[in-house]
């Protein structure tokens, strides 16, 4: 893939830029290794400072970015600001708390005093030159969120991010370079897929984080488990949103529109697959595609849309195909279901949603990365819960209900990393993120998060 911004609204390419070339290649990983040997000894407080700055800066920019990243991949502007004011938070959560969540541990006298030791301490020490390789969807926060503990915990990082939000990438290495982080902490890599491997294996590379598709997610954590090297992996996900009998149902189809719609239904959080119980099934469905219908598509620069464009071609083709499959084999459409009149350009989909989807449809058990919503009809818990499972994918999940026994139920039972009653999933910086099964595994965020690009080490005194 080009390394280009082509706007998604109107397909117009804006920018292309060159790919590093070896050369530059070597002098980032070069400048990473050498930064990380002085880096990993500066004290939290220097970090937190570099960090802080960093936030502050990213404030002050917030207006230019959004347009940049709204132009870039096409989600609403207010979704783009809402992106940069949320990795402001992350960011300062990081720089205040890091200190904390790495503290030595010292296990008591009494668990350790068979091991002949005076004293025992747990030390977090980072590990080395870190390799993110990031998506287009929320193209700051996800290397913010990765970028914010790996630095505060000693790590250098190197970007590679999507070929589509080139220009993102290339601010976020500048953000860091003018909040003071010394040159090498934190690099872009502007490079295609195909450069991965050899910056991969280099032994300077001490590990790798990837957020993006199964595909891509499977070859990286190949590559580093060949080298023997960690990885976290973000990949796709199928959200089940299920909504019982004691649920306030309006709430749910409200609160659902923007579960499945929110970045233009591109976010692997997003609830995909609304499990409802036949006892509020009509009523919920009946509001859900009401207001699905009712979305404002269009120019994502204009204040007033709702769903903006997909955020490339390929993408609404994927959308599209997994769509026509269904109705080939007899999904129902409730809504949607194909491109808006009058858009002839640009790579907008409607909000759709179908019911009487079955196994054999594909979009049963693969994501749908776009505003498109299937919605089953089930008996009773149990049936809730099966059908919430069948899916490959184990992120996040959702559940509306009252009743306590319920909730205990699905807490114990549900397939996830995560489980939100009567609200929809989202990410904080003070909470662990990350999936089972194909979703990938490790954590972000939280000490969770920052633990994984640790060195976990014992020191052991006579
Ligand atoms: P990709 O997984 O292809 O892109 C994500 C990142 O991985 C990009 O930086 C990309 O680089 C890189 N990449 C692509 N192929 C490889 C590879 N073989 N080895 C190493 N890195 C690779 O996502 P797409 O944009 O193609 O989206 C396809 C699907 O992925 C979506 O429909 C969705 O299902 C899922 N997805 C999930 C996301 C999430 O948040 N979990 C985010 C984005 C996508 P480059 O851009 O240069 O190809």
């Amino acid at each position: 893939m080009a390394i280009a911004s082509v706007n998604p609204a109107t397909g117009e390419t804006l920018r292309t830029f060159e790919a590093n070339g070896p050369e530059e290649i070597e002098n980032r990983l070069a400048a990473a290794h050498a930064t990380f040997r002085t880096y990993r000894t500066t004290s939290f407080p220097e970090r937190s400072r570099f960090l802080k700055r960093a936030a502050a800066l990213l404030e002050e920019d917030r207006e230019d970015i959004a347009r940049t990243m709204t132009s870039e991949m096409g989600k609403p502007l207010a979704s783009a600001r809402a992106e940069a004011a949320k990795c402001v938070k992350a960011m300062r959560w990081y720089a205040d708390h890091a200190e904390e969540l790495l503290a030595d541990e010292y296990p008591s006298d009494h668990d350790v005093k068979d091991s002949g030791a005076s004293g025992v301490t747990v030390r977090y020490r980072p590990l080395g030159v870190v390799l993110a390789v990031m998506p287009w969807n929320f193209p700051l926060w996800q290397v913010v969120r990765f970028a914010a503990p790996a630095l505060m915990a000693g790590n250098t990082g190197l970007l590679k991010h999507a070929s589509n939000v080139p220009q993102t990438a290339l601010y976020l290495g500048d953000l860091f370079h003018r909040a003071g982080f010394p040159a090498g902490c934190f690099q872009t890599l502007l490079v295609g897929a195909g450069a991965i491997e050899g910056v991969l294996r280099d032994p300077r590379v001490a590990a790798a984080t990837l957020t993006g598709s199964e595909p891509a997610g499977r070859s990286v954590a190949s590559i580093a488990g060949d080298a023997i090297k960690k990885t976290v992996l973000e990949l796709g996900g199928s959200d089940p949103y299920v909504v019982m009998p004691s649920a306030d149902v309006d709430r749910a189809a409200r609160v659902a529109v923007t579960a499945r719609v929110q970045n233009n239904g591109q976010s692997c959080i997003a609830a995909k697959r609304f499990i409802v119980h036949e006892d509020v099934h009509d009523a919920f469905t009946e509001r859900f595609t009401a207001r699905m219908e009712a979305l404002a598509v269009g120019d994502p620069m204009d204040e007033s849309t709702d769903v903006g464009p997909l955020a490339t071609e390929q993408g609404r083709a994927d959308l599209e195909e997994l769509v026509d499959d269904a109705v080939r084999r007899g999904a129902r459409v409730l809504c949607g279901a194909g491109r808006p009149q009058g858009r002839p350009a640009g790579w907008f989909y409607l909000p759709t949603v179908l019911t009487e989807v079955t196994p054999a449809m594909r979009i049963h058990h693969e994501e749908a990365f776009g505003p498109v919503a299937t919605v089953y009809r089930v008996s009773d818990l149990d049936e809730a819960v099966a059908v919430a499972n069948d899916s490959p994918f184990g992120l996040s999940s959702n559940v509306w209900t009252r009743e306590a026994g319920d909730m205990e139920r699905f807490v114990r039972d549900m397939e996830a990393g995560g489980i939100f009653f009567n609200g929809m999933t989202a990410s904080h910086p003070a909470m662990p993120f990350g999936g089972v099964k194909r979703s990938g595994y490790g954590r972000e965020l939280s000490d969770h998060g920052i633990k994984e690009f640790c060195n976990t080490t014992t020191v052991w005194i006579a």
